[in-house]
């Protein structure tokens, strides 16, 4: 990117870098988004409602003996981690927010008690947070587990109805104990984003086919695009931190794109949002 100085490099696309992205040009900041993987399209890269032999088919096409949304795990080249393919991060715009359960629970005063700020304080950014990703629950009334904004819940299953009896009965008899039934960012009702509702079918961790659930591709990245203060780079695999003159001021980074080029991106601020594991090593490195 010759000639182009940022006010913001965002590096990695996910559950932070998303929001990090949008937050940062919707207040007119001009940001680079460097993701090292491509964008997958719901439904059609990862298509969790496949049938059996549609599956099989990818398999022998693959010689994988992995479903399809790990396929992408696995095709992602990163950096181990763990030592099964369960444990990767997903490289792909919108990250490891692809394939998490869209569980949204508050921290409660409790938790904060050691913190210089408190729970008052974080509140609101939290009861914006579920407006923004659209979050469903139920009201419990927890002390130490807050209610949020949330939308109508889902009903609860058989086995769900079954716990929360046995959890009343033992409440009875004194013994310490709470119920709470899920709170996910999955859209049960109309939402301001378009997202559509979910169907029910239990696919979340793989990847939603139809976007009910939140992710950073579905929501604040569009947004963050339609601002026009953003540059996306996708397939752009960061290898390098760039320090100014001084060594002591970050410049930059350093990427290198599908096609094994290496380019730069020359930013003011640098947000590294790739992982704990990779956002540790590069500063590290
Ligand atoms: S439709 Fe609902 S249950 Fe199915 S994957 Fe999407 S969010 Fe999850």
């Amino acid at each position: 990117m010759p000639n182009t100085l940022f006010d913001v490099c965002v590096v990695g696309s996910g559950p932070g870098g998303g929001i990090a992205t949008y937050v940062l040009t919707k207040a007119g900041l001009k940001v680079a988004l460097v993701e090292a993987g491509r964008v997958l399209r719901p439904g059609i890269d990862y298509n969790t409602h496949a049938w059996p032999y549609e599956r099989l088919e990818k398999f022998r096409q693959t010689g994988n003996r992995l479903s399809p949304p790990q396929l992408k795990l696995e095709e992602n080249h990163f950096t181990p981690v763990g030592d099964g393919p369960g444990h990767g991060l997903l490289k792909a715009l919108g990250g490891r927010s692809l394939c998490w359960a869209g569980h949204s629970l508050r921290f409660g005063p409790i938790d904060f008690e050691q913190w210089p700020i408190s729970y008052e304080e974080v509140a609101p950014y939290y009861s914006q947070a579920e407006r923004f990703m659209g979050v469903y629950g139920h009201k419990d009334g927890l002390h130490n587990l807050p209610d949020g904004e949330f939308l109508q819940p889902v009903r609860m299953r058989c086995p769900e109805q079954l716990l929360r009896r046995g959890v009343e009965r033992l409440k009875a008899r004194g013994r310490k104990m709470e119920f709470v039934a899920q709170r996910k960012a999955i859209l049960t009702e109309d939402h301001w984003s378009k997202r559509p509702r979910c169907h029910y079918c239990g696919a979340c961790m793989k990847g939603c086919d139809v976007d009910a659930k939140y992710t950073s591709a579905n929501t604040p990245i569009p947004l963050a695009l339609k601002t026009g203060n953003l540059t996306l780079l996708t397939e752009a695999m960061m290898t390098r931190i760039l320090m100014d003159r001084s060594g002591r001021r970050v410049s930059g980074i350093e990427y290198s794109t599908s096609s094994g080029r290496v380019e730069k991106v020359e930013a003011k601020v640098l947000v590294l949002a790739c992982s704990a594991i990779e956002t540790a090593r590069h500063l590290l490195g």
